[in-house]
């Protein structure tokens, strides 16, 4: 049986990202592995789309002041219903939805106060699946 990965789609260069853009990771070796790709903000929000951040610990667009935190948390758990068996996950950094150690995190005056936040899908991820292993990357 093949390794099965999950992957953020951006890291694998699909163009997901909130500006249509991608983060594909050359040194990404899934040779031989059963690759799931996934990108919880297109699923939620569509490409492109406002951008989000973390504010004290929920998810929320830039623009509009949308609360997306469960509408996130679903794909995770719909991805891990879909693929109950995955063994590792590769998380792009940073991301609101998708960090591991890395997201920016804001007060509820929009100060910063840190900055090894985890995204909000990588979160219930995390929950989800405790027999997985997790890695982060930044892509590019
Ligand atoms: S970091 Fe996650 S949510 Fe953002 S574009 Fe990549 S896969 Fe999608």
């Amino acid at each position: 049986m093949p390794k099965k990965v999950a992957v953020s789609a951006c890291l694998l260069g699909y163009k997901c990202r909130y500006d249509g853009g991608h983060r594909k990771d050359c040194t990404l070796d899934l040779t031989g592995c059963e690759v799931i790709p996934f990108c919880p903000e297109e699923k939620v929000l569509g490409t492109p789309r406002q951008t989000c951040d973390l504010r004290e610990g929920r998810m929320v667009g830039n623009k509009n002041g949308e609360d997306v935190t469960e509408a996130i948390e679903a794909q995770a758990i719909a991805l891990v219903k879909a693929h109950p068996d995955i063994d590792e996950v590769y998380l792009k950094s940073k991301s609101p939805s998708c960090a591991l150690a890395s997201a920016r995190e804001y007060d509820k005056d929009g100060k910063l106060v840190r900055q090894d936040a985890t995204g909000i899908f990588a979160k219930k991820l995390k929950e989800l699946l405790p027999q997985a292993t997790f890695y982060e990357k930044e892509g590019k």
